[in-house]
């Protein structure tokens, strides 16, 4: 008999195959007393197992694909400078000394004294990097107890093709795991954002997360079907069931490479309507599939990955470097550069001494407010971006703008750092285009007053929905309330989009609601005449925006717009007019 089991779809796709079960089985830890002639003995097996530990996580680190997503190669390197953390190293020494203990249950007293100060705290995400330190210690203890590693973790064609189950993949499984060739993944835990998913997706493997206890229901070598659109695995399916999704994964594959054929079509709709398809991007490794897909431009280039992993923030050189080797690879295509977003949800070191623990990062001092209090961080790369721009067609991109004053000060800046290049005969853009992104609500509903001193707006729609709907982006016990749909939502989206059109700017959108097919139509019919989109979802917008008339939607989402929930919305926008 079929047994269904729900999840969190979190990469999209239908795989079929033989699950491989990954087990940690709970370590068993015991303490006992070593003589104390024996002590200096222990502290060495310690020690060489931090050796071996840290041996092992840089051949990872050292074989990672190209394809790999920067966050993993910065998990995988977060885990590495633990394993150099005195907290983790030095403590666990003078804890078998001082308790004359065994190595394993020093370590096992450090980690639970680490993770119950996790525990203490008030920030979400703080307290998911428990996790981290339960990887690392994992680590150590299996190599305190010569424990021989697990199949994945082993270069093993055997697993190609498989689906892999586990209560949790680390950042350093899931490499391994890319190089087996496996057919998909899925999670007892995690969320959206987690290692697991962000992998998944980058890889275009299908992947569920949070399918809780799950493992207790899959044995080795089952067949199951993975559905990571519907977060759905069918365990031991009837004939009936695999050759429906045969069937729908057959229609998935012509599906995309019917897409492929879209590179070159203009995105226009069939009344005429001409719409900008930019690509988000965040590595310049990335930007050759800005060209694959054939977007427009990059409308989103993140620039915190040039301070992740690192003890001093870039200097003006490293970043016009940074910026003209991107221009060179656009070939004359439009950069969207993003000024530094650093806090909250992207907690990078980039050499900033770390700031005192706060209660509400997402509100604290992040993106633009962290740049103008600290302008030493700020102005090199404003310099850089604008030097850059003789090379190509460049735009300044601002985040989280909440008022008028912080725009003011950039806007000074910049027309400060244009004269000193003028005095010292350096060439840049004179026409270089600044713009603003509206993803704090105040920005949003004051929109107008920003279209008159910006040259385009660019919708954030994943903080816009953050704080119009109060709710912490990374903290999944509250993600049921993220919902694009939500009227309110909606409504600054519109505001935006009418205050560009009044004051005859661009509005583009960036965040993720942009590239999810789901509301292209609505936004559509909203106005939205720019999409920048992650590049993998690109040509299912087009194919989208090609099947569709505007003037249709506009008579739709303008009913959408009184709907009084999200859900009425999607009824509507289901709804065609003829
Ligand atoms: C957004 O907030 O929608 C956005 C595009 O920026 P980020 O996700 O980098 O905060
Ligand atoms: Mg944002």
């Amino acid at each position: 008999m079929t047994i269904a089991l729900h999840g969190m779809g979190v990469s999209r796709g239908i795989a079929i195959g033989k699950a491989h079960v990954v087990k940690r089985d709970q370590l068993d830890i015991r303490e006992y007393s070593i003589k104390k002639n024996r002590l200096d003995d222990e502290v060495k097996r310690f020690e060489d197992a931090l050796t071996n530990a840290r041996q092992q996580l840089r051949a990872i680190r050292e074989h990672i694909p190209e394809s790999t997503s920067a966050d993993i190669e910065a998990f995988i390197d977060t885990h590495l400078l633990m394993l150099d953390d005195a907290a983790l190293t030095k403590e666990p020494m003078r804890l078998i000394k001082e308790l004359s203990c065994n190595a394993e249950w020093a370590l096992k007293l450090q980690r639970d004294a680490l993770v119950a100060v996790f525990d203490e705290m008030d920030d979400a995400y703080l307290r998911t990097r428990k996790d981290d330190v339960d990887y690392v210690v994992n680590r150590i203890q299996r190599l305190l107890l010569n424990q021989t590693p697990l199949i994945h973790e082993k270069a093993d064609q055997r697993l190609t093709g498989y689906i892999i189950m586990a209560n949790d993949l680390t950042p350093a499984d899931t490499v391994l795991m890319q190089h087996n060739g496996i057919a998909a993944f899925a999670t007892e835990f995690g969320g959206p954002t987690s290692h697991t998913a962000i992998l998944a997706r980058s890889l275009g493997i299908p992947a569920i997360v949070g399918l809780q206890n799950a493992l207790r229901y899959i044995k080795d070598d089952e067949e199951i079907i993975l559905d990571g659109s519907r977060g759905i695995i069918l365990v031991d399916p009837e004939r009936h069931e695999l050759l429906h999704y045969q069937h729908l994964q057959k229609e998935e594959k012509r599906y995309f490479s019917k897409l492929g054929k879209l590179k070159n079509k203009p995105a226009i709709t069939l009344d005429e309507v001409s719409i900008a398809l930019d690509a988000n991007i965040e590595l310049p490794k990335d930007f050759e599939t800005v060209v694959e897909v054939g977007a427009a431009g990059v409308g989103l280039y993140r620039t915190e990955f040039l301070y992740m992993n690192r003890e001093t923030p870039p200097d003006e050189e490293e970043h016009y470097a940074t910026y003209k080797g991107v221009i060179d690879v656009l070939k004359g295509l439009p950069l969207t550069i993003r000024t530094l977003d650093l806090g909250a949800d992207k907690q990078v070191d980039g050499g900033r001494q770390s700031g005192p623990v706060t209660t509400n990062p997402a509100l604290g001092l992040r993106a633009i407010r962290l740049c103008l209090k600290e302008p030493a961080l700020f102005r090199p790369q404003l310099r850089a971006i604008i030097r850059a721009s003789v090379h190509g067609p460049v735009r300044i991109l601002i985040p989280m703008l909440s008022n008028v004053h912080e725009m003011q000060q950039v806007l000074q800046m910049v027309d400060d750092i244009k004269k000193e290049l003028d005095e010292q005969n350096i060439p840049y853009d004179h026409e270089l285009q600044i713009g603003g992104m509206i993803e704090v609500p105040a920005a949003a509903v004051c929109a107008d007053i920003f279209a008159k001193y910006l040259d385009f707006l660019s919708i954030g729609t994943n903080d816009l929905i953050q704080y119009t709907m109060a709710i912490d982006r990374v903290n999944d016990e509250v993600n049921y309330l993220y919902d694009p749909l939500n009227p309110a939502v909606l409504r600054l989206v519109h505001t935006t989009i009418k205050a560009g059109k009044k004051e005859n700017i661009p509005v583009a959108m960036c965040g993720e609601m942009a590239g999810e097919t789901k509301y292209t139509r609505l936004l559509l019919g909203l106005g939205l005449r720019e999409f920048s989109i992650h590049p993998a979802t690109l040509l299912e917008v087009k194919q989208i925006i090609i099947d569709s008339n505007v003037s249709e939607l506009q008579t739709l989402a303008n009913k959408a717009l009184k709907a009084s929930n999200g859900i009425d919305v999607a009824n509507i926008m289901r709804e065609t007019t003829d």
